[in-house]
């Protein structure tokens, strides 16, 4: 049986999260794959996504342990579910938290220690970073970083929480403890002809692209972009194309 305290933070953050964050998030992905996002909607849906770990914490906190720290929850979504640390040395979580935190403040506070590592990164840091062209929004800093803030960073994160439920206590600490999936891993098709069409067509999953993917324009700390396709485990080529074609010999 659930306290008050914790029907109360569960109430709270399903309605956050179904009125308020999953449309926006979906406006977001819409905007994003057709190629229409603006930067003042960057800025919007990065700070939905940033508030959100703040919602998180709150449940976290009533429903493990008051002591637990917002740092804490932004260091688990990165340690779960970040981008390849080699291009995100400081997490995409915390790098959306920061982009925030550069708009609300100009730019980050170099003497806050939270700031230190992101500055030391990304160079000083401010909201001029992200620039808007051609409906997508680059992520540009004077080191050496410029890649596609909304197809990368914000695609990524908003694909992670867009997912609807209902026991939300529960479903967010199995988000924190790294149990959290969105599914992702298990969309594969067992179509053979679907898997060979895949197969043919490869995505970007970096960027959601296919043959117009333009990842290896871009710059990550230390790394040079490239076209990173999504793979699937399950495909084996000869296996698929028996089951298509009975006369096909591997
Ligand atoms: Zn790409």
């Amino acid at each position: 049986m659930k306290s008050k305290d914790e029907l109360k933070v569960q109430s709270n953050y399903h309605a956050f999260h179904h009125e308020v964050l999953l449309p926006a998030l979906n406006e977001c992905l819409s905007c994003i794959e057709n190629d229409q996002l603006m930067l003042h909607q960057a800025y919007a849906f990065n700070m939905l996504i940033a508030h959100t770990v703040d919602h998180i914490w709150q449940v976290a906190k009533v429903f493990r342990s008051q002591s637990i720290t917002r740092k804490s929850i932004i260091d688990s979504l990165d340690t779960h579910y970040g981008l390849e640390s080699a291009r995100f040395p400081e997490g995409v979580f915390k790098l959306i938290d920061g982009v925030n935190n550069s708009i609300k403040h100009v730019e980050l506070d170099s003497t806050r220690s939270n700031n230190q590592s992101l500055i030391n990164c990304y160079g000083q840091f401010n909201f001029l970073m992200l620039k808007g062209r051609d409906g997508r929004v680059y992520f540009s800093s004077r080191h050496t970083d410029y890649f596609d803030y909304g197809r990368i960073v914000l695609r990524h994160a908003a694909e992670l929480l867009n997912v609807r439920f209902d026991e939300i206590g529960d479903d967010i600490l199995d988000l924190l403890d790294g149990q959290w999936t969105n599914g992702y891993e298990d969309e594969y098709t067992d179509d053979p002809i679907d898997m060979m069409i895949e197969y043919c067509n490869p995505i970007c999953q970096d960027c959601g692209r296919g043959e117009s993917c333009d990842c290896d324009n871009y710059s990550y700390v230390g790394q040079k972009g490239f076209f990173n396709p999504e793979t699937n485990d399950h495909f084996n080529f000869d296996d698929v194309m028996s089951s298509i074609s009975g006369a096909y010999k591997p």
